[in-house]
């Protein structure tokens, strides 16, 4: 049982509510631990260290920021067991993917994010205006309210705190309600790891008041949100009366394309993996399958048979592929899709139905003949429900491909390189995979276009968000009366 504390100030403290939340395990439905019910209060205790922390670490070199970052990830590399049993018990998702891609991954971004650290980049000093001198400098925004979700909370986590932290930001975040228990860990790793005390807080609670008070704060700069697109048009609202920078990254609603050209077993292959990871709670997840018309029938019926091997029950076995929903709300969200399209005359080729509990489990899905306005193509169902439909040309895929709302990820499944060249032209993602689906690396940006929000995560580009620019412009003449000064007050020389 993990009975924690939130982090304000290097301490481990109870909320001024002084109420406690339980977190449950999807997979069980018995509580696995319990967290603190922050508030307003507690948001502003936990800003207010994060200002007073700032000042000095923002003015630690980036050397010193570096090899702290470097030992943070040293202790979650040494812990990473107990920590992924930890995040499998409270989302429910299997522990091999816990063990062996979320938590090694997020480790390993942060690593990045400490050697990103020392090499900031801009223009060079120099004289671009005659008679003066230009410096650029790189600045730390300041106090950062972030936000995670429930579906990768350790990654989202360490998404988060990297480049904010190694930018010389101290941080206040603030975990999804039903998933706070690994966050506060990787806080208490902080603190053992060095980093001092008001650098990372975690304040845990409700969205809307915990996270509505960060937005709201007069002294929190920035808010980084990875949530739903709902999400982020409140968290805009929000932080509008005291315009702080954002960095959002929302929904998905990625298509997988397949032409006749391609590898039928390798894209039948990549749509389980990509359709189903993580019970399909996952913003690039491939939840629209298009196959080009000639080999839309084998597809189906590979895909169709596959899908039905996939094994779903406990995530603690090795042996299971996927775990539940991550509550009943959430299987009562995906199973009302289904019916809504069974009714519409949607054909559910596969799945379709819940499974008995104990567990939020629902059978993983695959539904066929979809028209592009319906809704199982256009909004984010995140639940493990695929919808495959065939398609004639490439124009045609374009458009279809790029009429939806979304932006995340996409990728197109074909031998013929000039196509994939062109077709990464023209579909509007933020993230193009050429046959493969879902690998991301540390060096390289991840982040969406339209409704899926806007900045990136991983790579310099996130570090970069993370930091303002400054201008400091000298003069070199010490001359009272500048050459320009007559374009304002008085005649030229
Ligand atoms: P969510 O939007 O419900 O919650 C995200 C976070 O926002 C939570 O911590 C929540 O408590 C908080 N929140 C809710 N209301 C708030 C408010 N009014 N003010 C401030 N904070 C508030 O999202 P979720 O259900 O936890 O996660 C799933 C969503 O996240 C999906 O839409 C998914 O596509 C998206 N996602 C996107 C990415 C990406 O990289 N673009 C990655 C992972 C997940």
């Amino acid at each position: 049982m993990a009975d924690l504390k939130m982090i304000i100030d290097g301490k481990e403290v109870e909320a001024s509510s002084r109420q406690r939340t339980e977190v449950i395990s999807p997979a069980t439905e018995k509580v696995v631990g319990s967290v603190p019910r922050g508030t307003a209060e507690d948001v502003d205790r936990a800003v207010k260290a994060a200002r007073r922390a700032f000042r000095k670490w923002s003015r630690l070199t980036p050397g010193e920021r570096s090899v702290l970052l470097g030992k943070l990830a040293d202790r979650l590399e040494k812990d990473v067991q107990r920590l992924a049993e930890m995040e499998t018990s409270q989302t429910g998702k299997p522990l091999k993917l816990s063990l062996n891609s979320d938590l090694p991954f997020a480790n390993d971004n942060i690593r990045f994010m400490a050697a990103q650290a020392r090499i900031l980049e801009g223009t060079a000093a120099g004289e671009y205006s005659p008679g003066y001198t230009s410096i650029m400098r790189r600045e730390p925004v300041g106090v950062v309210g972030s936000i995670a979700p429930w579906n990768y909370p350790y990654l989202m986590a360490a998404w988060k705190i990297g480049p904010a932290l190694g930018a010389g930001n101290t941080v206040v975040l603030k975990p999804a309600s039903n998933t706070p228990l690994t966050a506060i860990e990787i806080a208490r790793a902080a603190l053992e790891a060095g980093i001092p005390e008001g650098v990372l807080n975690v304040v845990t609670g409700p969205g809307p008041e915990v996270g509505g008070a960060l937005c709201r704060h007069e002294d929190v700069n920035m808010i980084s949100l990875t949530g739903d697109t709902a999400t982020g048009k409140k968290i805009m609202e929000q932080s509008a009366s005291t315009v702080k920078r954002l960095h959002l990254e929302l929904g998905g609603k990625a298509p997988f394309i397949v032409f006749e050209d391609a590898n039928l077993d390798a894209a039948v292959q990549g749509a389980v993996v990509a359709g189903y990871v993580n019970t399909g709670q996952d913003c690039t997840a491939a939840t629209r399958i298009y196959v080009q018309k000639p080999k839309y029938t084998d597809f189906v019926k590979d895909f169709v048979a596959a899908v039905k091997m996939i094994r779903v029950g406990d995530p603690l076995k090795p042996s299971t592929d996927i775990g539940p929903l991550i509550s009943k709300d959430q299987r009562e969200r995906v199973a009302g899709f289904v019916e809504r399209a069974r009714k519409a005359g949607i054909e559910v080729a596969a799945g379709g139905k819940a499974l008995d509990g104990p567990g939020f489990f629902y059978q993983p899905t695959v539904l066929a003949k979809a028209k592009h306005e319906d809704e199982v193509i256009q909004r984010e169902i995140f639940g493990p429900v695929v919808v495959v439909m065939p398609f004639d040309t490439e124009e045609e895929i374009i458009r279809k491909a790029n009429g939806v709302e979304y932006g995340l990820a996409s990728s197109l499944w074909t031998k013929d390189v000039t196509r994939a060249l062109r077709l990464s032209r023209d579909l509007e993602f933020g993230e193009i995979w050429i046959n493969d689906h879902l690998p991301l690396a540390s060096e390289m940006p991840h982040g969406g276009v339209k409704r899926s929000g806007f900045g990136s995560d991983l790579s310099r580009y996130s570090f970069e968000e993370y930091t303002t620019i400054k201008h400091v412009m000298a003069d070199l003449s010490g001359e009272a009366r500048k050459g320009w000064h007559f374009t304002v007050y008085g005649d030229p020389a």
